[in-house]
């Protein structure tokens, strides 16, 4: 993101003049991020928040990003075992995008990332009723008994699953799996894989190819794109 001097970034806000924006910070009245900064000439960039008085004067641009996530990658903005982050795909852009809900570790596939709280909020909330398209792999034969159960709803941790539907695409007797998709309503913590085991198929790999309309046409691991507006409209 580029970098610019803390008073150039207040003047150009309308705050005030460039001169009155050099008395506030020697005054200590700007913080960056939260720290009273008193150096003039302080680089920032579109990513840091900067308050006069305790008033938020630059505020970022909303965007919306589709990211294929790949494996290997945890969706958080920094993991305390060096393992790869949803942000690291994210570093070069102008602002702080936040992953819109998880996918575990080993999950592939859609995943939002934004700054827009309020749309996230929104898309995750339990109530939003979001449909998402899985690609699954299981082991073992799932049966016909086993299919219609989990599209009923099982009860996981005493909780039963909302009515979900599943077919099945293929079988590997050789390797003995189950190739299926599976199309949801809600997304508890690792509800697939919960699900699965419960009929005592784990899950061998585990992609996430829609949600609601988009899907990852174009994109490979590890690339995103921008949600055009309209994209941005249907979800919300
Ligand atoms: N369900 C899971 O079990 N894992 C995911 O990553 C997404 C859905």
């Amino acid at each position: 993101a580029m970098e610019e001097r803390l008073q150039k970034v207040i003047a150009q806000s309308g705050y005030t003049s460039r001169r009155k924006a050099e008395e506030l910070i020697q005054q200590g009245k700007v913080t960056v991020n939260g720290e009273v900064v008193t150096v003039l000439g302080t680089k920032v960039t579109k990513k840091d928040t900067i308050c006069v008085n305790g008033k938020i004067i630059n505020k970022e641009d909303k965007v919306y990003y589709l990211f294929y996530k790949p494996e290997k990658c945890v969706c958080t903005m920094s993991d305390e075992h060096d393992r790869t982050c949803v942000a690291d795909y994210f570093s070069d852009s102008n602002e702080r995008v936040y992953p819109v809900g998880r996918l575990d570790y080993d999950t592939t596939g859609a995943l939002f990332m934004t700054n827009d709280g309020e749309f996230a909020n929104l898309i995750m909330h339990p109530s939003s009723h979001l449909e998402k398209v899985y690609e699954v792999s299981v082991k073992g034969l799932l049966t016909k008994a086993e299919k219609n159960q989990l599209e009923r709803g099982i009860y996981l941790e005493g909780v039963k699953t909302l009515p979900c539907e599943i077919a099945i695409t293929g079988n590997d007797e050789e390797h003995g799996t189950t190739m299926l998709m599976i199309r949801l309503v809600e997304g508890k913590n690792r509800q697939i894989k919960k699900m699965f085991e419960e009929v005592g198929h784990p899950v061998k790999r585990l992609r996430r190819i829609m949600i609601g309309p988009i899907d990852l046409k174009g994109l490979t691991p590890g690339t995103y794109r921008r949600l055009k507006p309209k994209e941005v409209n249907v979800l919300r």
